[in-house]
């Protein structure tokens, strides 16, 4: 086993530094993993470009989004063996907390996390992740033959868009559904809202995932560039009573108040991107009203088992088709260019290959 191994080290906004690090130790009743691939994220490119409110020690490894090969197993751990492909959520809930007895483990307040200082610290982009004892029990899943390792690792974004989808049961089959976003996000829940039978439009602003979105069998699309009023250019294009559900996936003010005012009567609304700490939005109390809206916001960062294991089982199913999701892949000295890219929307997700997985064709 090698003594030290590259990783990228966040020291401080824009500086990130892949560099030789000691490979973590494995803690009892823990595992070492091999990271295999690794996915970028929105919430990497975030904290790269302008930090976090709370960071822990820096500096501190980054990414959160991982698959790999089990290279190692600590004391006592019985449900897992070395050489196995495994991804593992990035937290397990306590099982004892109140949200965890009124059966909301999402919202669990005191999580165990896989990564030191919890979801928004790191340690994805690297050769090597320890994965202690609370996750390898509760929160870990064997990847299937026919997925790779950086699909594997997009169990946890789209582990968000299923948590998001099953609250809204307003979606039936030959609704109307209007996602405003076309990151990765939106492309997840348009395919999970096709495969409830819903009529989905897309509204973006980048034409190369607007391509992407009618190849994951969008029935339309909008380039939100290309036209003044967003809400007269849904209605044009699905005509009255308008969208029955409306999904926000940009996490920006101006498209949730859009969002709310898009709905038609009685219809409902998900207002699913978060926006910066302190941001504050202004809705018309009529429409809310006497619309009879159904608004809903959730948030949502630990996963809990059985929505990873469901997302595993869509990726692997083909019924959220994961390759369509990496669009470009980067050798781990790269990952700074990688997260650049990400930001400048040049494709969806970008792959981050350790040295013993990059090859150069
Ligand atoms: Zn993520
Ligand atoms: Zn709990």
């Amino acid at each position: 086993m090698k003594k030290t191994m590259l990783a990228a080290m966040f020291y401080q906004p824009l500086d990130l530094r892949v560099e030789e690090v000691p490979v973590p130790e494995v803690e009892p009743g823990g595992i070492l993993l091999k990271i295999g691939a690794a996915t970028t994220c929105g919430t990497d490119v975030k904290i790269y470009n302008r930090g976090y409110p709370e960071l822990p020690v820096l500096p501190m490894p980054f990414g959160h989004e991982c698959a790999g090969i089990v290279a190692a197993v600590g004391q006592g751990v019985t449900n897992v063996q070395e050489g196995e492909r495994i991804v593992a959520g990035i937290a397990s809930p306590c099982g004892k907390c109140y949200w965890c007895n009124r059966s909301q483990p999402e919202l669990c307040v005191d999580r165990t996390y896989a990564i030191p200082g919890g979801a928004i610290a790191g340690g994805a982009f690297a050769e090597y992740l320890s994965i202690p004892g609370e996750i390898v029990r509760n929160n870990l899943h064997r990847i299937p033959e026919n997925l790779s390792f950086a699909e594997a690792a997009l169990i946890e974004p789209l582990g968000c868009a299923l948590y998001g989808i099953e609250m809204l049961p307003e979606i039936r089959t030959g609704d109307t559904v209007v996602i405003n976003g076309d990151g990765p996000l939106g492309l997840f829940f348009l395919c999970l809202a096709k495969l409830r039978g819903a009529f989905v439009v897309i509204c973006g602003s980048t034409d190369s995932r607007l391509q992407k979105a009618k190849k994951l069998r969008a029935d339309q699309i909008i380039n939100i560039r290309k036209i003044d009023d967003q809400i007269q250019a849904v209605y044009d294009l699905i005509g009255n009573p308008g969208p029955d559900v409306v999904i926000e996936a940009t996490g920006v003010p101006a498209v949730w108040e859009l969002s709310v005012n898009m709905a038609r009567r009685g219809g409902a609304v998900m207002l699913f991107g978060g926006c910066k700490g302190g941001t504050k939005v202004t809705f018309d109390t009529q429409k809310i009203h006497y619309d009879c809206l159904t608004i809903k916001s959730p948030s949502v960062y630990l996963q809990t088992p059985d929505l990873l294991e469901r997302s595993l089982k869509l990726l692997a199913s083909g019924g959220v088709p994961g390759r369509e999701f990496i669009t470009h892949s980067y050798p781990l000295e790269q990952v700074v260019q990688a997260l650049e890219d990400h930001k400048q929307k040049k494709g969806l997700k970008m792959e981050i290959l350790p040295p013993d997985f990059w090859s150069d064709d």
